[in-house]
């Protein structure tokens, strides 16, 4: 089921996966005010029920409308634990967007840029109708005969569905869009190198197709993990040029990286992105980070070339 997006990249691929019973539905799409409409109506050209929704990870286009799901099926909602935990912080908490604005604050965004790339989030908020309580899984378990696997990266708790060499793969892996990784509050340390290490668990596993969130079905996974990794190592080679011995912030490397004509939703994830390089780059010993804290609290953070 391909769901319209009002925002790039203008659609996402919900999975109608047949199971005992009826079928099991792999994501909802954004909550956008005619989306219980467009389900009511594609779910009743199907010949049974929805039995189980799973919602891959917490992004607004692919859980926005958990609730409209659940409300016209009754269907129970499966989540990762992560993944819930991680929904309750960012779309349940009335904190959020401070605790945001704050972090790029202490990554270099000018007081003047901050509530641009604060507000840019908040504009999804009308869209977002979750779940309250679902069920808790966790990689390694099954779902309908369905592996569940965990793909950090573009979101920490993301979870993919592989069975019979078929990858339900959320957005761990797209045709030609390179799924965003980003250092967000809260996200674990190192969403990169997670990221990196999901690619090369796909490639162990070796699925024979790929059907992502966006864009095209997948022929050739294992290629496309390798496609994947081999960007990421450019981008660490770029940034670590960007890099030099003076301190520059996340903020200000996002401009040599991405360009200077971005939009603040753009920046936002450019910011995200190129953190996600600096830490990794970091950990390898390649860049140094300073961080400078008051009173316990991280207040700026800035990174120089690996002396
Ligand atoms: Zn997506």
């Amino acid at each position: 089921m391909t769901m319209p997006l009002p925002m790039r990249p203008g659609h996402v691929h919900c999975y109608l996966v047949p199971v005992d019973g009826g079928y099991m539905l792999v994501d909802t799409g954004l909550g956008v005010p005619e989306a219980g409409e467009a389900w009511a109506a594609a779910l009743g050209e199907i010949d049974g029920p929805v039995v189980t929704t799973f919602l891959t990870h917490f992004h607004p286009d692919h859980l926005g409308a958990a609730a409209d799901v659940r409300d016209l099926t009754g269907a129970r909602t499966v989540q990762g634990r992560l993944d819930a935990e991680q929904t309750r912080l960012v779309w349940e908490n009335a904190d959020w967007p401070e605790r945001l604005a704050g972090w790029f604050r202490c990554h270099g965004a000018p007081e003047e840029a901050v509530g641009e790339l604060v507000g840019q989030g908040a504009l999804y908020q009308p869209f977002i109708r979750t779940v309250p309580d679902p069920e808790l899984v966790e990689a390694g378990e099954t779902l309908h005969g369905w592996e569940i696997v965990a793909a950090p990266g573009h979101a920490d708790g993301q979870l993919t569905l592989v069975r019979d060499g078929v990858l339900i793969a959320a957005d761990h892996l797209l045709a030609r869009i390179t799924p965003t990784v980003g250092c967000w509050p809260a996200s674990r340390p190192d969403p990169l190198g997670d990221y990196l290490g999901a690619l090369e668990h796909t490639i162990e596993i070796a699925p024979e197709v790929a059907y992502g969130g966006h864009g095209d079905p997948i022929s050739d996974p294992v290629g496309r993990a390798h496609e994947l990794i081999a960007h990421h190592e450019e981008r660490l080679r770029s940034t670590a040029l960007a890099l030099g011995p003076e301190p520059a912030t996340g903020y200000e490397v996002s401009y040599p990286l991405f360009g200077a004509d971005l939009g603040p939703s753009s920046r936002r994830f450019a910011v995200a992105e190129t953190l996600a390089h600096l830490e990794r780059l970091v950990l390898d010993g390649r860049a140094e980070r300073q961080a400078v804290e008051v009173a316990g609290h991280v207040v700026h953070v800035s990174y120089t070339a690996a002396q």
